[in-house]
C-alpha cells in the first residue's frame, strides 16, 4: 500500500515537472517570431536581427515536407507573437500545430501569399502549385518586402532599425540575384536543362531561363515514391537532351539519382545541391545567401561546356 501510494506520488510529481517543462517558457523581454522552415528562418533573422527571439521549428539538414516538432516547441507555437510558415503545402507534417495556434488567436502569416505563385509543371491542369518558391531569390524579396510591415507591427520592435536591417538584407538579394544572372549567363541556352530527383527548381526555372527536364519523384512532394516508368520517362529526358549533369537533393537520398545514371548507362556527372533545407553551422549551406550562391557555382559549372 505504501509503495503503490508513493509510486502514485511519484507518478504526480513526474506529471507536474512535464507540465511545467511543456509550458511555454516566460518571453524574457523580447517577443517571440515562431518560423516553420531554416530558409524562411535565416531570412527572419536577418531582418529582425535581436529585436525578437526568432525560433526555427525545422532542423538543418531535415524535409520541410515532413519534420514533427516537440510539444514544447507546439506550446511555444501556440504562445508566439507572430508565426511564419512558408505555405501551399509545404509542411505537411506541422499543419496540425498551425490551425492549433491559429484557432489559439496566434497571428500567422503565410509567406507564400506574398509570392506570384506557379503551378508544379507549366499547363499541369490539376493546378497544384508549387510551394518552393525561395529558389528565385527576386520571389524572396517579395516575401521580405511583405514581411517588414507585419513585423514592424510587434510590440517592441523599433521601426526604423527593422528598416534599416530590411534595405541591408534586400541589398544582399539584389546582389544574389545579380551574381546569379551572371553565373548562369555562362551556360549555353540549349545546356539550361535541370534533371533533379525532386521538383524544386520550377522558380529558378521561371527566373533564369531554365528548362526542369525531368524529375523521378513526381507530384513534388519527398513523400511520393516514383513508378518504375517515371524513372523510364526520366532516362528518355536525359538522352533527348544530352545533359551530362543531374542533380540531387542533400535533403534527400541519392542513391535514386544515382541508379538513374546508371539505368540511362551514358556518362552523367551527380552532384549535390541545397534545395528543402540549410546545414548547421558547419555545413556547406548555413544560411540562405550561401546556399543560393553555392547551388549557382555547382549548376554553372555542371552545365558549362
Ligand atoms: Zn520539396
Amino acid at each position: 500500500m505504501i509503495r503503490i501510494r508513493s509510486l502514485m506520488a511519484l507518478v504526480a510529481a513526474g506529471l507536474a515537472l512535464s507540465l511545467l517543462g511543456c509550458a511555454p517558457a516566460a518571453s524574457a523581454d523580447r517577443p517571440l517570431v515562431v518560423v516553420s522552415t531554416n530558409i524562411l528562418g535565416d531570412v527572419v533573422s536577418e531582418i529582425v536581427g535581436d529585436q525578437a527571439e526568432v525560433l526555427t521549428l525545422m532542423k538543418p539538414d531535415a524535409d520541410p515536407h515532413s519534420f514533427e516538432i516537440s510539444a514544447r516547441e507546439a506550446a511555444r507555437l501556440r504562445a508566439a507573437d507572430l508565426v511564419i510558415s512558408n505555405g501551399l503545402g509545404l509542411e505537411e507534417g506541422l499543419q496540425r500545430h498551425l490551425d492549433e495556434a491559429g484557432a489559439a488567436g496566434v497571428r500567422h502569416v503565410v509567406a507564400s501569399d506574398a509570392v506570384d505563385v506557379l503551378p508544379y509543371k507549366a499547363g499541369d491542369a490539376s493546378g497544384a502549385p508549387d510551394p518552393h518558391f525561395w529558389t528565385d531569390p527576386g520571389r524572396m524579396i517579395d516575401v521580405v518586402d511583405a514581411l517588414e510591415p507585419i513585423l514592424a507591427e510587434i510590440p517592441g520592435v523599433d521601426r526604423s532599425r527593422l528598416h534599416e536591417e530590411t534595405e541591408a538584407y534586400r541589398s544582399e538579394l539584389q546582389a544574389l540575384d545579380a551574381q546569379m544572372t551572371a553565373a548562369f549567363a555562362r551556360i549555353p541556352a540549349a545546356q539550361r536543362a535541370l534533371v533533379t530527383n525532386h521538383h524544386v527548381f520550377g522558380y529558378l526555372a521561371d527566373r533564369y531561363g531554365f528548362r526542369v527536364v525531368g524529375t523521378a519523384i513526381p507530384g513534388g512532394t519527398t513523400l511520393a515514391a516514383p513508378s518504375s516508368s517515371d524513372l523510364a520517362d526520366l532516362v528518355a529526358a536525359i538522352e533527348q537532351t544530352g545533359v551530362r549533369t543531374i542533380f540531387a537533393e542533400s535533403s534527400s537520398p541519392d542513391q535514386l539519382v544515382r541508379a538513374l545514371a546508371e539505368e540511362a548507362d551514358i556518362d552523367v556527372a551527380v552532384v549535390e545541391l541545397f534545395t528543402e533545407s540549410l546545414t548547421g553551422p558547419r555545413g556547406a549551406a548555413p544560411d540562405y545567401l550561401t546556399m543560393m550562391r553555392v547551388n549557382t557555382e555547382r549548376i554553372a559549372r555542371g552545365l558549362s561546356p
